[in-house]
């Protein structure tokens, strides 16, 4: 249901233009403050230039974070939410639209967009926040979903009360035959369709076919819209698969949060200057919430400033090979294509007695079992860091063989 009328476009997409002409005349449409009126509260500029802290293996090694870069102890990250604290404050103190909005936020949503490829972005107070309120203030008619999205998308779904129709996970194929057979139904031309999917699916480590999705959804006109929560700050740039990829401009809504590779809380949508505009207005969980906290948008800001400009990545993808090769090696089952590692166990029990294991020889890898994942493929889910060093990875793939010859799983 709309809460204002706008006119269908013929791509079955949404015509936020329409949109933000319509708040215009109801004379209802708001706008964050020009930047400079932002600015002439303070700005601070985030220092820069320590080295990366490693790891402390004394006790226990943990392979389970999604800290990927190991950015949440780096101290230039950890002075520039300390110098937003002390020059902006702690806390917003109110949402974006009445009085808190900062530079500090400009500042994080200019570089977002940047990395992105996207013409604009906003920071939300959660990826949660990001999904759901982008999800529901777009009013989908029928939202197309891989079966493993994360279940903030699927509470977008819900909420936004929109017919959804659910796709094999990753299946380009299933996709396009879904939309086929929904493109039959009477009416179909006039519905606007939204097609949504994380990039990296954090429980499988598997990257989601993005090409063949854009394909799919410009042949039916449907939007595109990417949860890159677990890439942002990885791949390409640091921009995500997205990025990686070459589709930041057949993607209308790249997504993601703040709260794993950049080290910090909160989330982000970048798209088009319409769409970012349409979220401002529309988006519940940005309007009648308080904005991000200052000290949260600048540890973001640093660590993706560190993730563009330095070898921070490179160190990550050069342990996420050797621990691969490692794992693999000893006859492990390694799902997946990403930085995310599930060693694939079967039984819950053997997965339990193998994390128990491996915690006892002092790495931390959860086990993951049913519901979270389907009966028979509980799994060790193992997630390596930028910060890791060499030592670190062998001891985590000593661990792995001692304890599984010792269960007998190798
Ligand atoms: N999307 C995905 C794919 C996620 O994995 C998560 C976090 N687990 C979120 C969204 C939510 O992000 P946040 O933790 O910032 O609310």
């Amino acid at each position: 249901m709309a809460l204002l009328p706008f006119s269908r476009m013929e791509d079955r997409g949404f015509d936020l233009e329409g949109r933000l002409d319509d708040l215009e005349d109801a004379d209802l449409k708001r706008t964050l403050s020009p930047v400079d009126r932002v600015a002439e509260r303070g700005y601070f500029a985030p220092p820069s230039g320590s080295e990366l802290p490693v790891l402390d293996s004394t006790e226990a090694l943990v392979f389970a974070s999604n800290n990927y870069l190991g950015l949440t102890d780096d101290q230039r990250v950890e002075n520039a939410a300390r110098q937003a604290a002390a020059t902006v404050g702690t806390g917003a103190g109110a949402s974006r639209l009445v009085t808190g909005d900062t530079m500090v936020h400009r500042d994080l949503e200019r570089q977002l967009a940047e990395t992105k490829g996207a013409e604009r972005a906003l920071a939300f107070s959660s990826g949660y926040a990001a999904n759901v309120g982008t999800i529901t203030a777009l009013e989908p008619d029928v939202i197309f979903s891989d079966e493993y999205n994360h279940a903030s998308i699927i509470d977008g779904c819900r909420l936004a009360d929109a017919e959804t129709v659910v796709y094999d996970h990753c299946d380009a194929a299933d996709l396009r035959s879904k939309l086929e057979e929904r493109a039959d139904r009477d009416g179909a031309s006039e519905e606007s369709w939204l097609l949504v999917t994380d990039s990296v699916f954090s429980m499988d480590g598997t990257v989601a076919p993005l090409e063949a999705i854009c394909n799919a959804a410009e042949a039916h006109g449907a939007w595109v819209m990417v949860d890159e929560a677990h890439a942002t700050g990885l791949y390409a740039n640091g921009g995500g698969v997205v990025q990686a990829e070459g589709l930041a401009d057949r993607i209308h809504i790249q997504l993601g949060t703040l709260s794993k590779a950049l080290a910090s809380q909160g989330g982000y949508v970048a798209g088009s200057e319409d769409l970012i505009e349409c979220l401002v207005n529309d988006a519940r969980s940005f309007v009648f919430s308080t904005g991000l906290a200052p000290p949260a948008a600048a540890a973001a800001s640093e660590a993706l400033h560190i993730a563009r400009h330095s070898d921070v990545r490179e160190r990550l993808w050069e342990n996420v090979a050797h621990l691969r090769d490692g794992l693999e090696s000893m006859g492990l089952e390694v799902l997946g294509d990403s930085q995310i590692l599930p060693v694939i166990v079967g039984d819950r029990t053997d997965a339990l007695a193998l994390a128990e294991g491996v915690r006892e020889r002092d790495v931390v890898a959860p086990a993951i079992r049913p519901p979270t994942v389907p009966e028979g493929t509980s799994r060790i889910r193992v997630a390596p860091m930028a910060t890791h060093d060499r030592d670190d990875i062998v001891a985590c793939l000593e661990a792995f063989r001692a304890t599984g010859d010792e269960l007998g799983l190798l």
